[in-house]
């Protein structure tokens, strides 16, 4: 009789049936025979608790993990479905009273639990475990990515990606509209009149609402809440939601990508990276479908562009950058920045609107779209110098598509340029000005966002001076941050002085929280 074959996949390995690399690799070790694989789906409690992780983020994974088992079931697999203390206690316990000697599994995607990984691999006494090489990102196929052994700036990766995939490219092999981006047309501020299209809802089904149930009652101190959820959670519902997106979204999404608005959250954003990232939709699959859109003359090439550069440039890149910066980038503190998060990071209870409706949303939906999270939630946290680790956490804590490869790279790396300049060449730092040409926050908001300092002045401007006038010999040093300098000439030194002692007791002023350290799942067998 064949031996059993465990085949163990991660909830964020959601990947098609018929195109996983766990299944494929455990009916090639059974000689075929699906009913020799047992697939173990672990809903690990200490992973999910490795930070107070939003209720909703929490609810996503679980939610998406239960469906999955479902779909695995209508294509012919046996699931046993597990929830457990550790990872490590499902798989002994299920070996133990399943008498298997063969568990496969593919890398983790995230760095604590691929060494998790690495250590049963290594260790484990009662089975073999056969660990496959992670094929969830496009840049392991890229020639130039793979060979590269220096640091390459993200523009160059990007092109790399487009002309392996062939993505926007043209029949000479040059970029499609001659050139490779549109950025410059991506910039538009938020339109005077807001006419945005209708949301879809996914309205949670009994699996859903049980897992909603669960949530509020297991992990009762997390952050947020579980009350209108309606994110995607099934393969076809991710799909729908993209199919809605290049009908009703796209076309608008290239100019207005970088706007935020007071009122409305999303505004033309695909949100497909919740879904994205756990496996339920194919990131080449989309870039294709969105290139289609252009190809048939439905969608502008700045939105299919930009739309693209996303996911194949941004995404795939920060991904790779995540491979080749662990484990020093958990602790990557450039500018030695050491003060905690501020307690309205947590509550949203600030006089200052832009944060305020920010923080507002994420707690209660646990998403803000890029730019609502680089330059206006990075760039507070880079001025007021608040420790990048903190600030990761913090992200990863309350974002429905946090996850560790993404949230380091993006935080620690691209928004607060700890890492040494080696994700982002400058850091992203802005005053209220740039805001307010993004948004329409300020006219909402007790600070006058034209005045540099006293009283009523935005504080995003007087941290923003305050911050160049600390730093000015190290940005001087810096090409690409020189002219962020330059201004400094017109700041008259009694306005330095003054700019300098209200920023420091404004920072003074805040209340600051007692960060959650991070502790994964790490219990080995
Ligand atoms: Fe934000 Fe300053 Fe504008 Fe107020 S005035 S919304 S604090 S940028």
């Amino acid at each position: 009789m064949q031996s059993l074959i465990a085949a163990w996949i991660l909830p964020d390995q959601l990947l098609e049936p018929s195109n996983h690399p766990v299944l494929q690799e455990s009916l090639r070790e059974s000689g075929g025979d699906q009913k020799a694989v047992r697939v173990l789906l672990i809903e690990s409690r200490r992973h999910f608790t490795a930070l107070p992780y939003h209720k909703k983020r929490l609810t996503l994974y679980i939610s998406a993990m239960r469906h999955y088992a479902g779909e695995l079931r209508s294509a012919g697999w046996q699931v046993d479905y597990l929830r457990e203390e550790t990872f490590a206690d499902g798989l002994q316990r299920h070996c133990q009273a399943n008498r298997w000697q063969r568990c496969v599994a593919m890398e983790a995607l995230e760095h604590p639990t691929a060494q998790l990984q690495k250590q049963m691999a290594e260790k484990a006494k009662e089975f073999e475990f056969n660990l496959i090489v992670n094929s969830q990102f496009y840049w392991q196929q890229t020639e130039y990515v793979r060979a590269v052994s220096k640091n390459v700036i993200m523009e160059n990766f990007y092109r790399a990606m487009r002309r392996q995939f062939q993505l926007l490219m043209d029949k000479d092999g040059e970029p499609e509209g001659g050139q490779w981006n549109f950025d410059s047309e991506n910039r538009k501020p938020l339109p005077k009149k807001l006419q945005l299209p209708k949301e879809l809802q996914f309205e949670p089904d009994e699996v859903t609402k049980e897992v909603m149930s669960d949530v509020e009652n297991d992990y009762s101190g997390h952050a947020g809440n579980t009350k209108g959820f309606n994110l995607p959670v099934t393969r076809k519902e991710a799909l729908t939601a993209f199919d809605d997106f290049l009908q009703h979204r796209m076309v608008d999404f290239g100019p207005y990508e970088d706007a935020m608005s007071h009122s409305k959250g999303r505004l033309w954003h695909s949100v497909m990276s919740p879904v994205m990232n756990l496996g339920l939709i194919d990131a080449l699959t989309m870039c294709r479908r969105a290139e289609a859109e252009y190809r048939a003359g439905r969608a502008p090439i700045q939105s299919v562009e930009g739309f693209i550069r996303q996911i194949i440039g941004w995404r795939e890149y920060i991904h790779w950058q995540y491979g080749r910066q662990m484990p020093d980038l958990r602790n990557a503190n450039g500018w030695n920045h050491t003060r905690a998060t501020p307690r309205f990071w947590w509550d949203g209870q600030t006089d200052m609107n832009c944060l305020k409706q920010i923080v507002g949303r994420l707690i209660d939906s646990g998403y803000n779209h890029h730019i609502e999270r680089l330059m206006v939630l990075c760039n507070f946290a880079m001025l007021a110098g608040i420790d990048p680790e903190a600030v990761a956490n913090w992200f990863l804590t309350m974002y429905v598509d946090s996850h560790d490869w993404v949230v380091l790279p993006n935080v620690i790396g691209m928004g607060l340029n700890a890492d040494g300049g080696k994700t982002a060449t400058k850091p992203y730092i802005a005053s209220g000005s740039y805001i307010n040409k993004m948004s329409d926050f300020c006219s909402h908001c007790k600070y006058q966002v034209k005045k540099r300092s006293g009283e009523d002045a935005c504080p995003f401007n007087y941290l923003y001076w305050y911050f160049l006038v600390e730093n000015e010999k190290k940005m001087r040093s810096n090409p690409r941050m020189g002219p962020n300098v330059l201004g400094l000439k017109h700041v008259s030194a009694e306005e330095r002085v003054a700019i300098t002692q209200q920023a420091r007791e404004f920072l003074d002023s805040l209340n600051y929280y007692t960060d959650p350290a991070y502790e994964p799942d790490d219990s080995a067998i």
